[in-house]
């Protein structure tokens, strides 16, 4: 068996979803059946895409739409383009839209989509071509009222402004509301580039005043410093907090008195990484996750924290940046220690109530205010913490991730009680 097929056949990521399901599950007295339809998707698509490369070579990518569960609305979630994703990442990921978009509130199903493949080999005309190909490819399963892509890892507002585009022209429907993080001139947010790290920061700040005493001065560790990682580093050093360490693919730099954010920001448009930042101590990923801090915000890759590293974890508090960045391993281990861990489907929420605002705005021919849809986005994320924070003080001796799912579930399964699905 080639090891890209062995990949496709096995996902960490599903299995560590699937496992977190049953838990809650458990505690909140659902059959074996009902769990069972939670954890496998409405519909999977897989597309073929292929394109004739500038060299003249025909370049075969495979593609997928996983629509995870549509009791609460149209599915929602983004589309990533990365060599390493496989279907079943692409459904896991999908699931987790579902609690996400049901703990805050949105009136969406779960959905989310990517291409195997490594963009930065492509030529730019290439990029488009393949974006176009493969909304050619689903056109038919997507719509504003249907299921609403959106961007992920290494798709962009361009990206959405080409499938748009595509969209339009292959069905003749002028609905700008069927995809969400496009660009301004299309009915984009102008909140869009930092709407997760802002929502991150939200509630990296409310979970830090019931945990740590308050933010201020709160020594902060970032895992990755792309979309996420930066803007919660710089809404976070605005609310108070120092950020002492962050990293990169290629390593980390850690500097106990501080890092200047919007320094870091131009070492690493300068030369490509933080890692050329010179006021600090180089460290390798490994280090950076078990360095010492108030709080760490895992924000680059899933199951960075797992059983092996957990218990050496010295930060006092975790907020997920990333999707599904400790095992269900480390949930446990983390528990034990007394560390509370912010869950993925609340902290990392800030793009999606972003996305719902534009989605809103394009159904309604409205367009919100920077400010505004800023407020909005804090407000709403203030709620959901202080939510799931209440729900963790009622359910007694489990995590926050417990209550945040358990709301969320309970939420999707009666929905699907009231239409019969189930
Ligand atoms: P991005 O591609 O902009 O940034 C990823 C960062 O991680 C980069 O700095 C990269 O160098 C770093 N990285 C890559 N490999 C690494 C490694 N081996 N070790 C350490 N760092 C590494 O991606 P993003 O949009 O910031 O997304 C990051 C995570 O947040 C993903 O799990 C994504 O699903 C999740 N997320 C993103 C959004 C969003 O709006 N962008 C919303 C919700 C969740």
């Amino acid at each position: 068996m080639s090891s890209a097929l062995e990949e496709t056949l096995t996902s960490d990521l599903y299995d560590q979803q699937v496992k977190k399901l049953y838990k809650v599950g458990e505690i909140l007295g659902l059959s074996e059946d009902v769990l069972y339809t939670l954890s496998q998707p409405e519909r999977v698509i897989q597309v073929k895409i292929e394109i004739k490369g500038s060299d003249g070579k025909v370049k075969t990518f495979i593609g997928w739409r996983s629509q995870h569960n549509s009791a609460l609305g149209p599915y929602k979630g983004g589309v990533r383009f990365h060599p390493n994703v496989t279907q079943n990442e692409v459904i896991a990921l999908s699931m987790m839209m579902t609690w996400k978009n049901a703990l805050l509130q949105l009136p969406y199903g779960g959905g989310k989509g990517g291409i195997r493949v490594d963009p930065s080999k492509l030529s730019r005309e290439e990029l488009e071509l393949l974006s176009r190909r493969y909304i050619d490819a689903l056109y038919k399963y997507i719509g504003s009222e249907l299921d609403v892509p959106a961007p992920d890892v290494n798709t962009n507002p361009q990206i959405m402004a080409w499938f748009l585009d595509e969209y339009v022209k292959i069905t003749g429907k002028v609905d700008f509301a069927t995809f969400t993080g496009k660009p301004v001139e299309l009915g984009g947010l102008s909140t869009r580039n930092y709407s997760t790290g802002l929502g991150v920061a939200t509630v990296a700040k409310e979970a830090a005043k019931k945990f740590l005493g308050g933010i201020e001065g709160a020594k902060v560790i970032i895992q990755g410093f792309g979309n996420v990682g930066t803007f919660t580093a710089l809404f976070i050093e605005e609310m108070g907090a120092k950020v002492i360490g962050v990293s990169d693919s290629k390593g980390g730099v850690i500097n106990t008195d501080g890092l200047d954010v919007k320094k870091l920001l131009e070492v690493k448009e300068k030369t490509g990484s933080v890692i050329n930042y010179q006021d600090g101590k180089k460290v390798t990923n490994e280090e950076l996750l078990i360095s010492d801090c108030d709080i760490l915000i895992p924000a680059a890759l899933e199951n960075v924290i797992h059983k092996f590293n957990a218990p050496k974890v010295k930060a006092k508090l975790i907020v997920e940046g990333a999707n599904g960045p400790l095992t269900a391993d480390a949930d446990l281990v983390m528990k034990e220690r007394g560390i509370p861990v912010v869950p993925d489907i609340l902290a990392n929420a800030g793009g999606v109530v972003g996305s719902y605002v534009e989605w809103a705005n394009n159904k309604m021919g409205e367009i919100m205010e920077e400010e505004e849809a800023k407020k909005l986005i804090i407000s709403r994320m203030e709620k959901a913490f202080n939510g799931v924070y209440e729900e963790y003080n009622k359910l007694g001796d489990q995590d926050l991730r417990t209550a945040a799912m358990a709301m969320a579930i309970e939420k999707v399964v009666n929905a699907m009680k009231a239409r019969g699905m189930i």
